[in-house]
């Protein structure tokens, strides 16, 4: 007798791992098969450019899933295999080890990747890029013999490094091609994290991109689009990452900056779902489709996916968030700023301790907090329950958010 179809869900990282948890805790009790490029059991990334990279955490405490789940929860787990096509019409897998899977229902958590340099010395060994467990590993011995780091881009990922490799006591200089730090965010949260890394002691050039790196077999120096050439033992490359999408574009899903999916996850085939870093979906809060890299949005999209396949018909509604870690501040940011909304600034942006209100005419639509938590959770509630606030109550140091989001403002 032919064994039955298993769900199966292409990508072990975060949003892979909660949706395999998920599909058995809610009770699905057929097939399970979850595949994993890397050779690892499912790790969570944040760390990588954080405590791991500090040498503050180990291996075991990346861990997504406990160490017995495969085995005590029935799952299948193919490690170090990959889904290499998808064949719609036959409901069928293709996989790295030449095997073919049908399967029942189809979840690509396939993630997203970085972005590369494309100019002359990019392949040289030292300019380095960040994703993988693999790569941090790296990453964390060549710290230690305290190279001279040049970091190439301003956004989070980049800024994140550039702060490890200070606290590590190297020498550290950052580019960014565009006029400000973590763009999107701001000028004055840009202005802020700019004197947060040049008070510890980074270089940060603004308008500049490297156009070409020296070496002989390892990176030596960049020369950069200001006519000055820079030496460095480490080049970090953080311009961004894209979408791993190449199965659902093969397959003839739609596409368009990652997989589109509906409210249910659900993309152009009913049996297939996307989520996490590789799915596009609508976001109300702009009134367009998004996607998010961010870690709480893989998770929650995980969660969603598993009860969709499994015929829920709740729609995907989560306030995106995300944090990041720099020295010893901490960034987060609820909702979605529009370009150019008016905004209310508590506390001073320079004393990295203050948060911006974005709003859109009487309600909050977002909130970037820096080492303010009080604030941005009292943002997450004021913005859930659409409350109307008055910006000039709001811009009033000695108003208590977290009052006025219980209604006692
Ligand atoms: C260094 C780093 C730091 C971060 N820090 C933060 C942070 O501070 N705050 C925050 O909010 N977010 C952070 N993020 C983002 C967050 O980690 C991601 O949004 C999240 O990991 C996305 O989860 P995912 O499951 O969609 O994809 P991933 O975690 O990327 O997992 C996708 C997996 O699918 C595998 N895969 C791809 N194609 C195939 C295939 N064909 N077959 C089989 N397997 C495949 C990949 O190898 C990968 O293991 C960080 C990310 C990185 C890389």
């Amino acid at each position: 007798m032919s064994q039955p179809e298993p769900i199966c869900i292409v990508g072990a990282g975060l949003a892979g791992s909660r949706a395999v948890s998920a599909l058995r805790k809610a009770g699905f009790d057929g097939r399970l098969m979850l595949l994993g490029e890397e050779d690892e059991e499912p790790y969570d990334r944040p760390p990588l450019s954080k405590a791991y990279l500090l040498g503050r955490t180990d291996r075991s405490k990346l861990r997504l899933l406990p160490e017995t789940f495969f085995s005590d929860q029935a799952v299948e787990w193919r490690r170090g295999v990959s889904a290499v096509e998808i064949r719609p019409g036959e409901r069928r897998l293709v996989l790295s080890d030449g095997t073919v899977a049908p399967y029942l229902k189809l979840l690509l958590t396939t993630g997203s990747e970085a972005v590369t340099l494309r100019v002359p010395g990019s392949a040289l060994d030292g300019v380095e890029t960040l994703r993988k467990l693999s790569e941090a590993e790296t990453l964390r011995d060549r710290l230690l013999r305290g190279p001279k780091v040049l970091v190439i881009g301003g956004g989070f990922l980049g800024c994140e490094l550039a702060a490890v490799a200070r606290q590590r006591g190297c020498q550290v200089a950052l580019l960014e091609a565009g006029p400000a730090a973590v763009t999107g965010m701001g000028k004055e949260a840009g202005a802020s994290v700019t004197q947060l890394h040049r008070e510890r002691g980074v270089e940060i050039r603004f308008s500049t991109s490297v156009l070409r790196f020296h070496g002989d077999r390892r990176v030596e120096a960049a020369s950069l689009s200001d006519g000055t050439r820079v030496q460095c033992d480490l080049a970090l490359v953080c311009v961004g990452a894209l979408p791993r999408a190449e199965l659902g574009v093969a397959a003839g899903l739609r596409v368009s900056d990652g997989i589109l999916v509906n409210r249910h996850g659900q993309t152009s085939d009913p049996a297939i779902f996307a989520a996490g870093d590789v799915a596009r979906f609508w976001y109300p809060g702009l009134r367009r489709r998004i996607r998010l890299e961010h870690w709480d949005n893989a998770q929650h999209q995980g969660l969603h996916a598993a009860a969709a396949m499994l015929g829920s018909r709740a729609p995907f509604r989560r306030l995106p968030y995300f944090w990041s870690e720099q020295y010893d501040s901490t960034l987060q940011m609820v909702g979605i700023p529009a370009p150019g909304q008016p905004q209310v600034i508590r506390g001073d942006p320079l004393t990295f301790n203050f948060s911006i209100l974005y709003l859109q005419g009487p309600f909050i639509t977002a909130c970037l907090a820096v080492n303010r938590f009080a604030d941005l959770t009292a943002a997450r509630r004021l913005i859930g329950q659409r409350m109307v606030v008055d910006s000039q109550i709001l811009a009033r140091p000695d108003t208590d958010l977290r009052q006025l989001s219980q209604g006692m403002g």
